[in-house]
């Protein structure tokens, strides 16, 4: 079985998907996958080193990551065209990786953590989707405290996202984490047990 796995920046997606795999399930971390397609040797790099030039590398070969953002910040076009290389790669790892664990073990539940699940439009891969919420406010005070972000550096990013409440709305299920820790783990039991997995 496989499921969804999205929120907002710092809404606890991490901490979430951290109670599922400790309870058996098996990860597929977006972050984690966009990461490596941006790795020296892989092809995404060398087409985005084609596309904006040598320049998005540091001397050792690696992204230059702060170059690209600055390529690609108040630049749509720009932005669309790194997009349209990194995306269909991602989407095609995120898809070998879910289905490989799903192969390996059906009865196992596999969790896709993807920030931008919605933003993305990678929600029809999934039948299922979790949104981890918590008010605004509170995102907003983890985001500031966990970064060491200003007010308004935190509020930017919040704004770059399609907001948490309408992520709630669209999702399958809820966990709420705006409360305490043990909280969200009495909510990731339930969910657990209403997919009908193995205690
Ligand atoms: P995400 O993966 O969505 O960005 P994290 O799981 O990393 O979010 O959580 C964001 C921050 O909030 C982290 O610093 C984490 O330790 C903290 N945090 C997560 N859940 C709670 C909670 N229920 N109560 C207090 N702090 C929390």
């Amino acid at each position: 079985m496989i499921i969804g796995l999205t929120g907002g920046i710092a809404s606890g997606k991490s901490t979430v998907s951290a109670m599922l795999t400790e309870k058996g399930a098996r990860l597929v971390d977006a972050d984690v996958i966009a990461r490596e397609v941006m790795l020296p040797g892989h092809p995404v790099l060398a087409a985005a080193v084609q596309q904006f030039g040598n320049g998005i590398l540091q001397p050792d070969g690696t992204l230059n990551r702060a170059r690209l953002g600055e390529i690609v910040f108040n630049n749509p076009e720009a932005l669309a065209q790194l997009n349209g290389l990194t995306h269909p790669a991602i989407r095609q790892e995120i898809k070998r990786q879910m289905h490989s664990y799903e192969e390996e073990d059906p009865q196992r539940l596999v969790v896709v953590d993807i920030p931008l699940l919605y933003e993305s439009r990678l929600d029809n891969l999934f039948t299922q989707i979790v949104v981890v919420y918590v008010p605004r406010a509170v995102q907003l005070a983890r985001l500031m405290q966990r970064s060491g972000l200003t007010r308004e550096q935190a509020e930017g990013r919040l704004n770059a996202q399609m907001d948490i409440e309408a992520k709630r709305e669209r999702a399958d299920y809820v966990i709420d984490n705006g409360g305490e820790p043990a909280a969200t783990k009495r909510q990731v039991e339930e969910l657990w047990a209403r997919l009908g997995l193995p205690c």
